[in-house]
């Protein structure tokens, strides 16, 4: 039956464009969770056209498509399907920047766009907008990130808010388009997210009942000033006021779209490398040499970077209720414009006397994160992947922590933003991390201004089969050990569905309707959040 179905995937595609050979299939099987699925082929279609040609095949030879975008999705399951035997459907090559509205301030964009590429455009063509990336690295897609409901920090952060408008290939072959876009000639598609009727977008997120073949993004139109907040606090009794007052600056829009408070391990492992020789090879690191790795990079127990932007007049009103929200609360709150950044970079030896630090280090990761909350796309979140992994990353244009072996699981549950639950999510998370002699390297995402995303990557030695079976437990035990008190994770690495999916629960069998009812023969990414 396989060959019957891929002899007819050749009638749609070119030869080329559908791989079964074991070479081609390789990179679809790199992965940073340790565990292993059969690939049975890929292909590359260009087209909406092929894509129901693609599935209206998968229906009549029961053949499980897996659709990616660009497959990146470090830490949760890069390109590997949730199950085995599963086609993947590469849209990769559907890379098209349909439209860019420099008035309505929106792009629209098919899967294979990469938040590198949709950058390049809006600069080469002076278009004065910009994106909002995600740490994962300019060569993920756009639409990916937004189906996962992903986030970055700075405006427009929150990935599926920002999205307005779809078209979704189902699994019968049909083409939806969400919101106004169903209606001939309508004038708002990408400007109104809820169209009339149902609101059907969100169940395209997260799930498995269709090919997301086009999305709207609305972007940012670029602000008359500009700048990045870094606030440092040297201790962990500063953490609970800090909340309070960060709750406060993002509930009155002072910091625009989501901010970071990354804990001191967080902002360590983007910088440096695990000192196995150091440590003679025991984990997990202790508290001393911690300490003395952060105090040589300046880095503070707690780390806060936001964005602020508008007016001139509006970004200096921003950058006062800050430091009155923040007053006695943290040990130093720095503002960074670009005219600071240029002094930096003109006058290294003379600032770095004078602020008494390293100025060339120092650079590198501001440039990034200032970047970043300016919509520039950048690797410098991806080395925290390599923490564990006694290889450095190989040498080559991207970073791929999956290609070098590197052991990554991202746990990323949702917290209220208070203080007390905060704390009570650490007690749950530490002394498991402890026990199974791990970093705990949690950022707080202030995603609104009510909870935070909180992401708490777990990693591991892949080259060492006792700690990935360690890395294994501890993540399954997190997972529980959280749900039970109420922290449930925002989103699922490809080890985790299969355990959330449950006839005991109403939410769950709804889903398991919608999926019978989009696609009865189960053909689109089975076990994909759903059935
Ligand atoms: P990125 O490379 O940008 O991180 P991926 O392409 O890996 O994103 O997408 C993340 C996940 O979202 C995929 O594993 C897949 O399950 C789902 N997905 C991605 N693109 C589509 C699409 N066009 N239609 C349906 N699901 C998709």
């Amino acid at each position: 039956v396989f060959d019957k179905a891929i002899a007819e995937f050749r009638r749609v595609l070119d030869d080329k464009h559908v791989c079964v050979d074991t070479a081609s299939l390789e990179p679809y099987g790199w992965c940073t969770i340790p565990i292993e699925r059969r690939i049975s082929a890929v292909l590359r279609p260009d087209s909406v056209e092929q894509i129901v040609e693609i599935v209206q095949i998968a229906n009549v030879h029961q053949v499980s498509l897996y659709p990616i975008s660009t497959g990146r999705n470090w830490g949760y399951g890069t390109a590997r399907p949730v199950r085995n035997d599963n086609v993947i459907v590469d849209l990769g090559r559907m890379n098209r920047i349909i439209e860019v509205r420099r008035d309505l301030a929106y792009a629209v964009v098919e899967p294979g766009v990469t938040q590198g590429q949709l950058y390049a455009y809006l600069q080469e063509q002076k278009i004065a907008l910009s994106l909002n990336p995600t740490g994962a690295g300019p060569n993920c897609s756009i639409l990916g990130n937004a189906l996962e409901r992903g986030f970055g920090i700075g405006p427009n952060g929150d990935h599926f808010q920002a999205q307005c408008g779809m078209e979704v290939v189902l699994a019968n072959g049909e083409v939806l388009r969400t919101g106004f876009g169903h209606y001939a000639g309508a004038k708002a598609t990408y400007l109104y997210k809820w169209g009339l009727g149902p609101y059907l977008d969100g169940i395209f997120t997260q799930s498995n009942f269709g090919i997301v073949t086009k999305i709207g993004v609305w972007l940012m139109p670029t602000p008359e000033a500009f700048e990045a907040c870094y606030i440092t606090c040297n201790s962990e009794h500063q953490l609970g006021p800090l909340i309070e007052g960060v709750r406060k600056l993002i509930a009155s829009n002072t910091f625009q779209g989501p901010m970071n408070l990354l804990h001191r391990n967080r902002a360590l492992i983007m910088l440096d490398r695990y000192p196995w020789d150091a440590m003679a090879n025991r984990t997990p690191l202790n508290e001393t040499l911690v300490a003395d790795l952060a105090s040589q990079k300046k880095i503070g127990i707690w780390n806060g970077v936001g964005a602020i932007c508008g007016s001139a007049s509006q970004v200096r009103a921003a950058r006062q209720t800050i430091r009155e929200t923040l007053r006695g609360k943290t040990d130093r709150i720095t503002f960074l414009s670009e005219r600071k950044l240029q002094i930096l970079r003109q006058f290294p030896r003379t600032s770095g006397v004078l602020l008494n630090m390293n100025i060339a280090e120092l650079l590198k990761t501001l440039e990034g994160s200032y970047g970043m909350l300016k919509g520039v796309p950048s690797q410098m979140a991806l080395p925290l992947a390599y923490w564990r992994n006694r290889a450095s990353p190989s040498l080559q244009s991207e970073i791929n922590p999956a290609k070098d072996r590197c052991g990554l699981m991202w746990f990323a549950p949702v917290i209220p933003m208070t203080a007390e639950d905060v704390t009570a999510f650490r007690k749950i998370i530490e002394p498991i991390f402890r026990e199974y002699r791990f970093e705990v390297c949690i950022t707080l995402t202030a995603i609104n201004a009510r909870c935070f995303d909180a992401t708490v990557p777990l990693l591991y030695d892949r080259s060492d089969p006792e700690e990935i079976r360690r890395a294994q437990t501890c993540y399954d035990t997190l997972v529980r050990a959280c749900r039970l008190d109420g922290y449930i994770p925002y989103r699922l690495g490809i080890q985790s569905m299969q355990e959330e999916i449950t006839n005991q629960d109403v939410f769950w069998r709804v889903v398991q309707k919608l999926k019978s009812a989009l696609d009865p023969n189960g053909i689109l990414a089975p076990g994909r959040y759903a059935p």
